[in-house]
């Protein structure tokens, strides 16, 4: 017996993909929800990312987090190690945050699990991390919204790029740069806000002079590369 899917039919099924969100979100999406540090895990069935957010390392228990994370990282669930990075606007040291970040890294590392990274001006220091270490796994940078040139070095040095709430400003260095980077680089998210991801890829798919159906595929395809999932 054969069964034929007609393109459209197919498309329908085709989840919007949000790669971070830190609430719980829509049936018609697939997300990876940043998971707070200690969330239980077992309980629950959505796809998560564990990480230390630079904003949140002068108020947590930095030993206990990350045990929590280097226990936590090979279940199946967490798809990602993040939100972490480096956060020059935050008081925190950036060499404590980088020893917490680089901690995260080899983690990451160990399980083979992409990153998703938060960064404030601190786009040297970050390039100068994955050169030094030699990363492997996969890099994605959230919620960007900066120039061209600092796009460009990401993704010369073969980062992906994730667009929110920045491209529903139309003179937002995110709605102008999007079409710039290579699709196959590009992913979307919610992050903490409650726009619906929906509103993300109708207005990413504007910039990027295509169909959402189409900008579905192209990101489901991106998704599939990078994540190991059941
Ligand atoms: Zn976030």
């Amino acid at each position: 017996m054969c069964f034929f899917i007609r393109k459209d039919e197919m498309n329908k099924i085709i989840p919007f993909i949000n790669i971070h969100t830190h609430r719980l979100v829509a049936e018609d999406e697939l997300s990876i929800f940043n998971a707070p540090n200690y969330f239980d895990l077992s309980k629950h069935t959505n796809f998560a990312s564990i990480g230390i957010h630079p904003w949140n390392i002068q108020t947590i228990n930095s030993k206990e987090c990350i045990d929590f994370i280097r226990l936590n990282a090979s279940a199946k669930n967490v798809l990602a190690i993040g939100e972490c990075g480096l956060d020059k606007l935050v008081e925190t040291n950036i060499q404590i945050q980088e020893d917490l970040f680089k901690l995260q890294i080899c983690i990451a590392e160990s399980v083979k699990k992409p990153m998703i990274i938060h960064c404030v001006k601190a786009f040297d220091e970050l390039l100068q991390i994955k050169k030094e270490l030699n990363i492997s796994i996969p890099l994605i940078v959230h919620g960007y919204n900066n120039n061209e040139q600092i796009a460009e070095q990401l993704v010369q040095n073969n980062f992906y790029i994730s667009f929110g709430k920045a491209l529903l400003k139309e003179d937002s260095n995110a709605s102008k740069i999007i079409s710039m980077i290579p699709i196959e680089k590009v992913f979307l998210e919610t992050d903490d806000t409650a726009i619906p991801i929906k509103s993300i890829f109708e207005k990413a798919a504007t910039y990027l002079q295509m169909d959402v159906q189409s900008l579905k595929e192209k990101i489901n395809i991106n998704f599939k590369q990078l994540f190991t999932y059941e």
